[in-house]
């Protein structure tokens, strides 16, 4: 059992989430699961109102705050029910009754997010991209619009916005669920960010918001209070027993990220584990990454075979390299490759070789 558990694994996962984590950081998970820190009691078995807890979350807290650079004025909650959930909270804890909001609907994502929105309140599509971010000069905010929403990364459709914009009209409100913490982020630009942690932060369970604190208390009677943003920010995310387990996790994600040189070393490995896949897309004409060039994600390749017939080929082959879940989307079909950042460039280069030889063994079957 022992021996089985320090071979290296064998399955390299390109899943959509939950992602890989880094071994030291499993390594630090397990010790923690035996015993924490010499406190007699495993990291599953703490009181949540307690010092032993409420220390971990105070500096998964201040990591948090350093590697974003986060400034002042904008609270931290680290809240239970993924980012879906927050598609209908963030409309339920900003808008009153009757006010309306803004979305830019760049993929599948967002539409989730206006589905749930246009649920409650009145939505306006401020732009619409499909396989591109479209130019902000182009969005039409109506001027009562309390928030614009964007999604900073289509994980279905392989579209990044690379720049955030800074809007004069309403706070910019993004789902960052992929793609937070992997590159510097100006903080100031938004009103509030949310995402969950199964991405590039850890493991699921966890949803981080942060959110100027003038936003606070804008929203709807009657939010169930561990939904209630207000609630939470004034009870430390404790009003319940938050997703204890999985904060421990991203606590040992921030210090991770920060030993790995933080935020700028992040996007760094961003680019070079997708220069290496973009490239070999780009190399062979069995290849096609629809998303205009500018816009294609660094955290989510999605990509097709000029010949369909052969994804299944493409996928067995891949899998019986240790290369798995490589299937696009359900709902978008295709191919995808997702890279967030526990995952070392070996891995993104062992996908681009066995890409580039299979472009080559079907060189005569496009
Ligand atoms: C994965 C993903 C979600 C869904 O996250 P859950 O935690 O499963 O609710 C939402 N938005 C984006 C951009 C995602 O990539």
């Amino acid at each position: 059992m022992e021996q089985h558990c320090s071979e290296p694994r064998q399955r390299l996962s390109f899943a959509g989430g939950a992602s890989a984590l880094p071994p030291e950081v499993l390594a630090e998970v397990r010790d923690a699961i035996g015993e924490w820190n010499g406190c007699g009691q495993s990291i599953l078995e703490l009181a949540f109102t307690e010092h032993d807890f409420t220390a971990i979350q105070e500096e998964a807290e201040a990591d948090l705050r350093a590697l974003l650079a986060l400034p002042g004025g904008y609270r931290v909650l680290f809240l239970a029910g993924g980012a879906f959930a927050q598609f209908r909270l963030v409309p339920l804890n900003l808008l009153a009754a009757g006010d309306g909001a803004a979305y830019v609907d760049t993929g599948l994502w967002s539409q989730r997010a206006i589905e749930e929105a246009a649920c409650l309140s009145r939505v306006t599509i401020a732009a619409r991209g499909r396989n591109h971010v479209p130019p902000v000069a182009t969005w039409d905010i109506p001027a009562d619009a309390a928030y614009c929403h964007i999604t900073g990364n289509e994980t279905a459709d392989g579209v990044q916005f690379h720049q955030f914009p800074t809007l004069a009209r309403a706070p910019l409100v993004a789902d960052l669920t992929a793609d937070l913490l992997t590159a510097p982020l100006t903080v100031e630009r938004f009103g509030l960010i949310y995402a969950s942690a199964q991405k590039n932060l850890g493991a699921a369970g966890l949803t981080l918001v942060i959110l100027r604190e003038d936003l606070l208390g804008k929203g709807r009677e009657g939010i169930p209070a561990p939904l209630d943003y207000a609630r939470q920010a004034a009870a430390a995310s404790r009003v319940n027993t938050p997703p204890m387990f999985a904060l421990f996790v991203a606590g040992r994600m921030l210090k991770w990220l920060r030993r790995q040189g933080g935020l700028e070393a992040a996007a760094e490995r961003c680019r070079e584990r997708s220069d290496l896949l973009y490239a070999a897309i780009t190399a062979s004409d069995l290849y096609r990454c629809p998303v205009a060039a500018p816009d294609r994600s660094q955290i989510s390749v999605c990509f097709h075979l000029a010949n369909p017939a052969l994804e299944p080929e493409f996928l067995a082959q891949a899998a019986r390299r240790g290369l798995w879940y490589l299937r696009g989307h359900p709902a978008r079909g295709g191919l995808r490759a997702c890279l967030y950042n526990a995952m070392p460039l070996a891995t993104a280069a062992a996908l681009a070789d066995f890409m580039a030889e299979f472009a080559h063994t079907h060189r005569h079957d496009i």
